[in-house]
Parts: structure tokens; C-alpha cells; sequence
């Protein structure tokens, strides 16, 4: 859409830019007064200080002096005068403009006009000031006085009306497709800043908002359609709306560039322009305009300048797309404005570059800068992006680390729980295991053995008159004795099954899952032998030792009745014990069950 209008433009003010080409005014034979003191007509018509000049070479600055022309409408360039013609002052921003018509030095019409005079007062309701002559007027010299405190821009035509009209179309149209140009982009960025919250967006619309305003009242379109009532608003909004444009462009400057950050020195400098752009826009409610558009422009060429070097010191400090675009955009501001200025001051011919110079200059700024709004914004996206999955594979790594700790912390706990496990089952003196854990075992085995109908079978192994060899040989040897005999005992025990308890000062208990009394009898034996043949030292002697064990294997034939296995063993044991030590004995296989 952009495009077509840019087209559709462009076209038209080549168009009309050919038929001004071939219109008279550009050699309409013009003289010019200028005086310091206001004058009459008489004054000026009797003045010996007239100059003739081209009428298109009137521009002078701001000048405040009364500006006098004089143009013969008799002369061939003046037109044809039986039809109606229309001169036109081109400039929108002249304050107070008075047409005299005059017929051998006879006053004819005065019309006065002029940016601070109310907009119906205009002979014709347009931005220009544009006076109607008609066919066969008898008036053969047109005084034109101008006064004003904004730029003298004094850009005369004299045509006949239908080429004054088709001229108008030029500038028309131009300054349409620069508005939908402008308002396109401004609802664009509201658009986005609305779906992004970027305040970014937000900051870039009000700097098109204000510069489509300040060219806007600079073209006479303000007061045209906004407020033709109010001619007093005329020179605030201009200021107003270019102190705006001033504070908005830059603040969205600093922030585009991340001045704070990279340079904070320009930063404080851009900022003390941005204030006392705002301060001016503030005084323009209340001062002179002719102070204040001096002041406001100043500043203006100032920030754009220090705009562009600004930028060239980011471009070389930080080369990035987007910065680059910034400064193509700013410098393409400055040399629109620049041809724009030089073709006003008559240093270049007027064309369609040139004549429009502000505009392109603005549209291209605003068109780069959108788009290095959006390589700035995409760069950022693929920064969060590309942090995001940093600190994805971060969490993924510490969970891994959680993971591997929590595993090794487990690790740990169990390891020390089956420590504290066996521990608390094992009998500190002997490392067998304990009378606790036997009575565990005791149980689970004896159901499993009734739940199998497999046999178990339990010795009581203890050891022969042990009281009299601790009274013999101190309970210090007696310990080691003790841990002697236990290590030989789990010696003889060797299947996984099997164990050896201490269930009691120096008696052991063994217990072995699916054994009859034959196995049983045999391991018993083999215990006994085994302490028997223990060689114990003490003081070059050496010492004797015996056990007595008692068996009892059976299949139990009730759940609950470990007890009487015990029982039947422990008689054994008894048994073992009267019939004189150190022998086996079994208890009768009907004992329990
Ligand atoms: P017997 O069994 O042959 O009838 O005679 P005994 O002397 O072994 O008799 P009893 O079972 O009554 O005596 C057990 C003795 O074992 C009592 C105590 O002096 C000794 N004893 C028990 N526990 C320990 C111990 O942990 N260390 C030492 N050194 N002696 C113990
Ligand atoms: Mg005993
Ligand atoms: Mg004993």
C-alpha cells in the first residue's frame, strides 16, 4: 500500500511538475520595497527604493521588516488578462498579507489576509494566499505588503486560473501521500506497540505523530481543517508540534541506540537537549514567535547533527544493522532538509527532489527507522531465544547434578542403614550375630520350614565348664576364648543358609534351614571336633577346651511352635551335659510336634 501511494505520488508531482514548467510565473517581472517602518500605500508607491528582482528569488530568512512587491499586471508574463487569473502566495506561514489593486496610481480593492487572520477571510480557502483577479480588471498594478515574524517566503505565481488550479496539484498531492505515508507507519507502530507492549513502538509513534503535525501546520493544513477559527493557535501548534517532534524523535534515539548504557555521556548530553526542548516547547505557549522558531530550529539542526555523529560513534563502537540503519535514516533527514533549504535560498533549482526535500527527507528517516525497529526487535527475540535455551540446558544440567546427588545421597543412607542393620544384629565381643537377630531368624525360618514341610534343625553349642576356666585364667582370656571359638564355629558353618548366634555368655546357637537330624548330627560333630581341637596358648601352656551341643532337626507340623523345638534342643544340650562333655547329643525326634 505504501508503495502505491508512493507511487500514485510521484506520478502526480511529475505531472503537475511538468505543467509548472511550462507556466510564465517563473518570469514575471516583480520589485520589491523593504522597509523598517510600517507604511502606507502612498508611502510605498512614492518610494524612490524600489528594486526589481525575479520573482522567484524572494526568499530572505526570518525578517521581521514590512516586505513591499509591485508587479505590472499589464506585462506579457503577467497572462492573459480577459481571463480570470489568480496570484498566489505560496508560503502558508505569512502572517498578515494585504493585496492592493491599483489603476493609474488609483487605489481599486485591498484584501487583506494572512496566517493570524480568521481562515474565512481568505479570497480563496486555501493553505496559500491567493488572490482572484478578474477578466478585464482595470487594475494594471498589484502592491502586495507582507508582514510577518516567521520566514520571509515570498514564492509568487500569477496564472490563469485553470494552471493556477493544476499547479496546485503538485504540492496536493505531495503532501497527501506524505500524511497516508506517515499515518500508515503511525498506526503500524501503535498496532505493534499494542500487541508488544514495547514502549519502544509507542515513543516511535509519537515522533511520527509530532512530525506529521509540525508538517502539517507548516503547509497551512492545520489551520485549514483543524482549527479555522483560531488563528492565535497558528504559531504555537508550529512550535509546539516541532518541540514535540524534537523531545519524541530523540528520546526514541536514546532508546533505540541503548545510549544510557553504551555511551552515557552522550546520553546526559541528548538529554539536555531534551529538555530544553521541552522547556521551549513550554515557553512557545507564551514568547514571541519569532524568538522561539529561531531557538526551536536551532536546536533542531544541533540534535540532528549530534544525532548523526552520535551515530557514527555507535556504528564504529558497535557495528550492528540496526544502528547502521539509524544513521542512513538521520542522514537522509539532513540532506533532504538540506536540498530542501538550499533550493529555498535559491543555491539550487527548484525539482521534485528538491521541493520536497523536507518530506522525503522525514518519510525515509521514518520508513529506516521502522525498519531497524524491526531488526532490533528480531535481534532481541533471538537473544531471549538463544538465553532461554541456555538457561534450559542449565536447569537440565543441575537437575542432572540434583539427580546424580540425590542417587549418591541414597546410596550413602542405605549403606549406613544396613550398617546400623548389622550393627544392631551383631554381637560386638564374637561378630557372630546376636540373640536378637537369632530370634528373628528363629521365627522366619520355622515358618518357612512349616510352610515348605521342610525340616530345621537348631544346635546349642556351649561351651564345658567355662565358668572355672575364667576363674582360672582371668575373664580377659576368657573373652578371647570366646571369639576364638566363634571364629572357629562359623569355620565349620559355611552354607549361605547357616548361621552361628550367640544366644548367651558362652553358649552359641546354630540354626540350619532344610536339614534332618543326619545333617545335623553331622555339623554338630564337626563343631565339636572342631573346638576340641583348638590350641589355646596362655603363659607357655597350653590350654584345653570343649563344647557340648545339643541338637533337635524336625519338620514342623504347627505354625507356632519354635518354642518347644528350643526346648527339645536345650534338653539335648542338658543331656550332652550329664553324660560328661564335650559330645553331641540329639534330641528324640517325636520332641515338640
Ligand atoms: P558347664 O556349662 O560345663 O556346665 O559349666 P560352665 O562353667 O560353663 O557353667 P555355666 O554355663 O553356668 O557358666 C557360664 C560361665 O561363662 C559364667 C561366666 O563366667 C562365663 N561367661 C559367660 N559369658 C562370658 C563372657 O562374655 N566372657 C567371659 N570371659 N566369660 C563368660
Ligand atoms: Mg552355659
Ligand atoms: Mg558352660
Amino acid at each position: 500500500m505504501l508503495i502505491l501511494l508512493f507511487a500514485g505520488g510521484i506520478t502526480a508531482i511529475q505531472q503537475s511538475h511538468s505543467t509548472e514548467a511550462r507556466q510564465p510565473a517563473t518570469g514575471l517581472l516583480v520589485e520589491r520595497l523593504i522597509s523598517a517602518q510600517p507604511l502606507t500605500l502612498p508611502d510605498a508607491r512614492d518610494s524612490n527604493l524600489w528594486q526589481q528582482t525575479a520573482a522567484d528569488r524572494l526568499n530572505s530568512g526570518f525578517d521581521t521588516r514590512e516586505y513591499w512587491l509591485r508587479i505590472p499586471l499589464q506585462q506579457p508574463q503577467a497572462g492573459d488578462p480577459s481571463v480570470r487569473r489568480v496570484l498566489s502566495l505560496d508560503y502558508p506561514l505569512l502572517d498578515y498579507v494585504t493585496f492592493y489593486l491599483t489603476a493609474g496610481g488609483q487605489l481599486l480593492q485591498t484584501t487583506e489576509t494572512g496566517n493570524n487572520l480568521p481562515y474565512q477571510q481568505r479570497p480563496l480557502p486555501l493553505p496559500v494566499f491567493a488572490l482572484p483577479i478578474a477578466p478585464h480588471s482595470a487594475a494594471d498594478t498589484l502592491y502586495v505588503r507582507v508582514h510577518t515574524s516567521s520566514s520571509v517566503n515570498l514564492s509568487l505565481s500569477l496564472l490563469p486560473e485553470a494552471a493556477f488550479w493544476q499547479a496546485r496539484i503538485r504540492p496536493v498531492t505531495a503532501d497527501a501521500a506524505f500524511h497516508a505515508v506517515l499515518l500508515c507507519m503511525l498506526a503500524y507502530n501503535l498496532l505493534i506497540f499494542a500487541l508488544t507492549r514495547d514502549w519502544l513502538f509507542l515513543m516511535y509513534s509519537a515522533s511520527i505523530a509530532s512530525i506529521s503535525l509540525m508538517m502539517a501546520g507548516l503547509h497551512g493544513w492545520t489551520y485549514a481543517f483543524l482549527w479555522p477559527q483560531q488563528p492565535a493557535l497558528n504559531d504555537v501548534m508550529v512550535l509546539l508540534s516541532l518541540s514535540l517532534s524534537e523531545v519524541f524523535t530523540a528520546l526514541f534515539a536514546l532508546w533505540f541506540l541503548r545510549l544510557q548504557k553504551l555511551r552515557p555521556g552522550m546520553y546526559r548530553v541528548f538529554m539536555l537537549f531534551i529538555i530544553v526542548a521541552a522547556m521551549l516547547g513550554v515557553l512557545s505557549l507564551a514568547a514571541p514567535y519569532s524568538v522561539m522558531i529561531r531557538l526551536l530550529t536551532g536546536l533542531s539542526v544541533v540534535m540532528t547533527i549530534g544525532a548523526l555523529i552520535m551515530g557514527a560513534i555507535l556504528l564504529r563502537q558497535t557495528p550492528s544493522r540496526d544502528v547502521f540503519l539509524f544513521l542512513l535514516a538521520i542522514s537522509l533527514l539532513i540532506l533532504g532538509l538540506l536540498l530542501y533549504a538550499l533550493q529555498t535560498f535559491g543555491l539550487l533549482p527548484p525539482n521534485l527532489i528538491t521541493l520536497h526535500g523536507a518530506e522525503i527527507g522525514h518519510v525515509s528517516q521514518v520508513i529506516l527507522l521502522a525498519l531497524g525497529l524491526a531488526e532490533r526487535h528480531n535481534r532481541e527475540r533471538q537473544a531471549r531465544i538463544a538465553a532461554q535455551d541456555v538457561i534450559i540446558s542449565m536447569q537440565r544440567e543441575t537437575n542432572a547434578m540434583l539427580d546424580q546427588k540425590v542417587r549418591e545421597r541414597t546410596a550413602d543412607l542405605e549403606r549406613a542403614n544396613r550398617r546400623l542393620q548389622e550393627e544392631s544384629t551383631t554381637d560386638a565381643l564374637t561378630q557372630t550375630r546376636n540373640r536378637r537377630y537369632f530370634d528373628q531368624r528363629f521365627y522366619t525360618l520355622y515358618q518357612e520350614a512349616y510352610r515348605r514341610r521342610q525340616p530345621l534343625a537348631l544346635l546349642l553349642v556351649d561351651i564345658d565348664h567355662f565358668k572355672q576356666f575364667n576363674d582360672s585364667w582371668g575373664h580377659q582370656l576368657g573373652d578371647q576364648v570366646l571369639q576364638q571359638v566363634a571364629r572357629a564355629l562359623q569355620q565349620v558353618i559355611r552354607r549361605p543358609a547357616d548361621a552361628v548366634y550367640r544366644y548367651g555368655g558362652e553358649e552359641f546357637a546354630v540354626l540350619l534351614p532344610d536339614t534332618g537330624e543326619e545333617g545335623a548330627l553331622q555339623v554338630a560333630e564337626q563343631l565339636r571336633r572342631r573346638v576340641d581341637s583348638l590350641r589355646i596358648w596362655h603363659e607357655e601352656r597350653e590350654l584345653k577346651l570343649t563344647v557340648s551341643v545339643g541338637v533337635c532337626a524336625l519338620t514342623p507340623q504347627q505354625r507356632e511352635a519354635q518354642q518347644e523345638l528350643y526346648e527339645a534342643t536345650d534338653r539335648a544340650l542338658y543331656q550332652a551335659k550329664e553324660l560328661g562333655r564335650n559330645r553331641v547329643c540329639a534330641a528324640s525326634t517325636d520332641a515338640g510336634n
